[in-house]
């Protein structure tokens, strides 16, 4: 997020090689397409209409999601006082370097400062205390959808800024095995938005010890590739035991009448998401919109000239918007030309563009070009309410398979740490080992490589010995370079 930037009002204009340069061109086309600018504030964004209906269109399925499986939407402070967060030592130590703090109120010194929330276990569990009484009152399964401050060094566009949308899931259980169940069914939840809406394959596993949650007993989370090879952490779903109720003297009278202390779990999904579909799906035309997500699914160019040109148009069309009324569309009436309306829609993603022109009227039909291939057809206007709704699904299917090719043509299994470092020397994706999982391995390989581990695959044992140290082998994982 370079800040001397303009905000961006015109289109179509060049943007940096994917092939050439990944975040330049990240940059060029989240402008572009008008998803997000720069803000005054550093490190912050502003988040444009067509950037947040893209982050609606992931944001009403996931909280869907959420509500099918029980879950309460709740609102909570979004300051938090300070000696909350003292409370959880490993949870503030992970966190403090983050903080926000507001001193100040009214023109006074605060006699405690407070933080704006880097995320809100420690404020949950400290309100919570007078909502959980008795093993009667579990699972209390809450979630909320708010903003998130954390000060972070190197910004990027949704991927890291200073202020960030997301929802934040904490529940509390009377039994560890429900907490556990509830922490695997949510990280399903997050696979299917990305799998399913968003089109992105994701692997899905525990994190190691090292890249977990400050405070959690263990973490989850789904990665995507991106196209570039680096590893997006996109959702992320963590299991505490009893780390934050016993913190916060959070307890319950249990069903032998004694007091016990909840397990509880928290899960955030975040506008990390928008990122991840430019990343994932983008090309040197721009942003590559799965349908499901898109915020215009189709777009019509009439292509006329003169008045009764455009009115004969306008009323054939009368009847395709009534075939398509389920369909996000938008006719472009603009006074353009055709071709600065394709490169301008095919730079916002559209999946499909419907030409339609006095010659295609005549034959009473329409060209459908789908922005994947920029493959043509041509199809009756009667058939449009019908063929419409049919390749939306068929490009979603394509993008997705498309995704998931991408990252099986760039997963490699290694056996040797040599193996490792020559990989991400020469190669791009995510390399699978047997692993040990002490740490130590983890900071050599990232001292060569600069790749972490991104989630175990499988605690199956594996058969060969650890690939980086050589002892006895425990998981399997996978390694890449993440964001
Ligand atoms: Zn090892």
């Amino acid at each position: 997020m370079a800040e001397e930037e303009k905000p961006e009002t015109g289109f179509v204009k060049e943007i940096r090689k994917q092939s050439q340069d990944f975040p330049g061109w990240y940059n060029d086309v989240v402008r572009k397409a008008q998803l997000a600018d720069n803000s005054p504030v550093a490190g912050t964004m502003i988040i444009r209409p067509y950037g947040y209906a893209l982050w609606e269109n992931i944001r009403d399925p996931l909280d869907g999601l959420i509500k099918e499986t029980g879950h309460e939407n709740w609102y909570f402070p979004a300051l938090i006082p300070l000696s909350f967060l003292q409370k959880e030592k490993d949870h503030v130590a992970g966190f403090e370097p983050e903080f926000q703090l507001v001193t100040k109120g009214g023109g006074k010194d605060l006699e405690e400062p407070l933080v704006l929330r880097p995320t809100s276990e420690t404020m949950i569990a400290t309100v919570l205390r007078d909502y959980i009484q008795s093993y009667r009152d579990l699972p209390v399964l809450t979630n909320q959808w708010n903003n998130i401050f954390r000060w972070e060094l190197r910004t990027r566009f949704f991927l890291r800024t200073r202020e960030f949308l997301w929802q934040e899931g904490h529940t509390f259980h009377e039994t560890a095995a429900e907490a556990e169940e509830e922490v695997a069914k949510m990280l399903d939840c997050y696979r299917r938005i990305a799998e399913e809406w968003c089109a992105i394959p994701v692997l899905t596993g525990r994190k190691s010890e090292t890249e977990k949650f400050a405070g959690a007993q263990y973490s989850t989370a789904i990665e995507g590739m991106m196209m570039d090879g680096k590893a997006l952490q996109m959702g992320t779903s963590h299991y505490f035991g009893e780390n934050f109720t016993r913190a916060y003297d959070l307890t319950y009278t249990g069903r032998t009448n004694e007091r016990q202390y909840p397990h509880s779990t928290s899960w955030g999904m975040s506008t990390r998401m928008v990122g991840a579909v430019v990343m994932a799906h983008g090309d040197d035309s721009g942003l590559q919109l799965p349908p499901r997500i898109a915020p215009v699914q189709v777009v019509i160019i009439p292509i006329f000239r003169g008045d009764a040109e455009r009115s004969q148009i306008e009323t054939a069309l009368q009847q395709v918007r009534a075939d398509l009324e389920d369909i996000r569309v938008k006719v472009d009436w603009r006074d353009e030309r055709p071709g600065f309306k394709f490169n301008e829609w095919e730079l916002k993603g559209v999946p499909l563009r419907i030409e339609i022109g006095p010659r295609d009227l005549a034959k009473g039909e329409a060209t459908v070009v789908r922005r994947l291939n920029r493959a043509k057809q041509t199809i009756p206007l009667g058939e449009l309410g019908v063929a419409i709704p049919a390749l939306l699904e068929e490009v979603q299917g394509a993008l997705f398979r498309r995704a998931r090719e991408f990252r099986e043509g760039h997963t490699v299994r290694v056996d040797s740490l040599d193996a490792l470092v020559r990989f991400f020397e020469t190669s791009i994706g995510f390399a699978v080992t047997a692993w040990c999982g002490r740490e130590d391995d983890e900071r050599t390989v990232k001292k060569r490589t600069t790749a972490t581990t991104r989630v175990i695959l499988s605690s199956r044992r594996p058969e060969q010995p650890c690939a980086v140290c050589g002892r006895p082998a425990t998981v399997e994982v996978a390694w890449g370079i993440a964001y």
